[in-house]
């Protein structure tokens, strides 16, 4: 049988900081002690925000963590076509349409329902679904600016079976429908995270992914694009995250400072590994 494949999957979008590295550390005991891989990937998508300096320092600060991982690292910003390929299929399949809608749009739209998703972000209520087919065409070839986003209901309709995942062992429903239509390539960079983070754990092989609970309900949005991209479910681990309860115990030490100011302050690795309860 080959070895379970771990990733540890940040955006350079700041420093790093103690939930980073506990996800990071996690990571790397669990796949060591599974025998498996631990891979590095770098989630960089959305220029300008993830620049090459913040990721060069994001790298000297796992570095230091003392963390060791396989080369080369896989570059997010370097496989755009690829995203851009997976959405492509998803469009022929119908599933995909533009959305020309502001934040401000969205924010008016969605003031009367009060509808939220499951991150509390406001429910979009399908504004561009209804648009007519010339409408569409107009705008597209107007180039105005657009986003495209998954026509969830259809999607999980042409999948037909309940999906289901793997968290720490047991099985969980996916709930794709209460996220309605998401966005699969933003107006500003054409992709998204929910499809750069489905192509990458495929190409990579990534057989556990271990990830902050925040990421918990996004799981079923990754599953549908899974089921309709025919690519693999890997097994789900979603840790506590270190700004809870926990954290806050943590932060009267450590505070919510960088590894780098950390580091500046003369902090250890090891006081780090000790303070997040890896040793
Ligand atoms: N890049 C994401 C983040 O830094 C994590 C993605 C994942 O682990 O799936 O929040």
């Amino acid at each position: 049988m080959s070895p379970p494949v771990f990733r540890f999957a940040p955006s350079p979008n700041g420093r790093l900081h103690l939930g980073h590295a506990y996800s990071a550390l996690l990571n790397e005991k669990m796949a060591r002690e599974a025998g498996g891989r631990f891979l590095l990937r770098i989630e960089d998508i959305d220029r300008p925000r993830c620049t090459d300096a913040l990721t060069e320092a994001m790298l000297a600060d796992l570095a230091w963590l003392g963390l060791a991982w396989e080369e080369p690292v896989l570059r997010q910003s370097e496989h755009l076509p690829d995203y851009q390929a997976a959405q492509r299929r998803l469009r022929d399949k119908g599933l995909l349409y533009p959305c020309f809608c502001s934040r401000r749009d969205i924010a008016l739209a969605t003031a009367e329902t009060g509808e939220r998703d499951p991150e509390g972000q406001p429910l979009y209520p399908g504004t561009c679904r209804h648009l007519s087919a010339e409408d569409r065409s107009r705008r597209l070839a107007n180039g105005e600016p657009h986003a495209w986003r998954l026509a969830m209901d259809k999607a999980v309709a042409s999948i037909g079976v309940p999906l289901y995942f793997s968290e720490e062992g047991s099985s969980v429903p996916a709930q794709a429908e209460a996220w309605g239509d998401v966005v699969l390539a933003r107006k500003d960079i054409g992709t998204s995270y929910h499809i750069a983070v489905v192509v990458d754990d495929a190409r990579q092989g990534v057989t556990q992914v271990v990830r902050g609970r925040d990421l918990f309900h996004a799981t079923s949005i990754h599953l549908v694009l899974q089921h309709l991209l025919g690519l693999p479910t890997p097994r789900y681990l979603h840790h506590a995250l270190i700004d809870d309860a926990e954290g806050r115990k943590l932060s009267k030490s450590l505070g919510s400072k960088s590894l780098a100011d950390l580091r500046a302050e003369e902090v250890t690795a090891q006081d780090v590994w000790q303070a997040l309860g890896f040793e």
